[in-house]
């Protein structure tokens, strides 16, 4: 599918999954080797009552906003925007070394963040810990904990953890999933075994764990990438047309009423 300004996009969570993956919205997998593949972008578009995150794997996604803030996003960083009560911005990828892939992740605001200060974190590839497991994995943290080493990520509603995960053949990953969270993994390369049925998961397939269980994954003969994410479910009702999250459709008739008005976004 074709997102922004005509940006090659794989969707790996969307609209259907509100309820199954609370509190995450969509999980979009963009990259291209063609420019013609993403050149044009993702042009002045505004969001409110969610987050935004973005961690680029290959090439860099610039951004401008309503703020007057901008900046680049490279290989490894991850950048984590709470759109709260409204910015519009511009968000441009752009490869390097002839190659670009990221992920953008929507995470729910639980009703009394929804319309909260726009705030960016940005977080650079090189202070995202790197740790390697018993099991031989290689776990970027970018939230959460992994044997005693926690992500930069941290005091976001919904409690996240987010991992970037690299196993070599022939290794095992065991990691719990916290009580009462919506945890999942989508796979980036290579394949991998993700419970004990003895299929086994490749690249662009989303796996969803149950609360509370211990995830144990495996390789065989090949190696395998990918992210592991979990969020407290929010339960509360979402309303959702384009990039506006709120949880009435009086809430999402007045943030476009203020998008035409130019009232949109807010002085805190
Ligand atoms: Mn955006």
């Amino acid at each position: 599918m074709q997102e922004g300004a005509g940006v090659l996009v794989h969707r790996a969570i969307g609209h259907e999954d509100t309820n199954r993956l609370d509190p995450f919205l969509m999980l979009d997998d963009f990259g291209s080797t063609r420019k013609e593949g993403y050149e044009a972008g993702f042009p002045s578009h505004p969001h409110r009552g969610f987050e935004t995150v973005t961690y680029m794997l290959k090439g860099e996604m610039e951004h401008r906003d309503s703020t007057g803030r901008s900046g680049i996003i490279g290989p490894g960083d991850v950048q984590w925007m709470t759109a709260g009560s409204g910015i519009i911005h511009e968000e441009m990828p752009r490869m390097k070394g002839g190659e670009l892939r990221g992920l953008q992740l929507w995470a729910n605001l639980p009703a009394k963040k929804k319309m909260t200060e726009p705030t960016y974190r940005g977080y650079e590839k090189k202070s995202i810990p790197v740790v390697k497991t018993s099991g031989g994995a290689e776990v970027r943290v970018i939230a959460g904990t992994v044997s005693g080493e926690r992500g930069p990520v941290r005091d976001v509603a919904i409690d996240p953890e987010y991992l970037d995960i690299s196993m070599n053949p022939d290794t095992e990953f065991r990691h719990d999933v916290p009580e009462e969270h919506t945890a999942f993994a989508y796979v980036l390369e290579g394949e991998a075994e993700f419970d004990d049925s003895g299929e086994t998961a490749s690249a662009r397939v989303l796996v969803v764990f149950e609360s509370g269980e211990q995830i144990v994954v495996r390789t065989k003969g090949e190696p395998v990438r990918f992210i592991f994410v979990a969020g407290k479910p929010l339960k509360e009702p979402v309303a959702w047309r384009g990039s506006v999250v709120m949880n009435t459709q009086e809430e999402l008739r007045q943030a476009y009423q203020e998008v035409r008005a130019g009232t949109f976004v807010k002085q805190h």
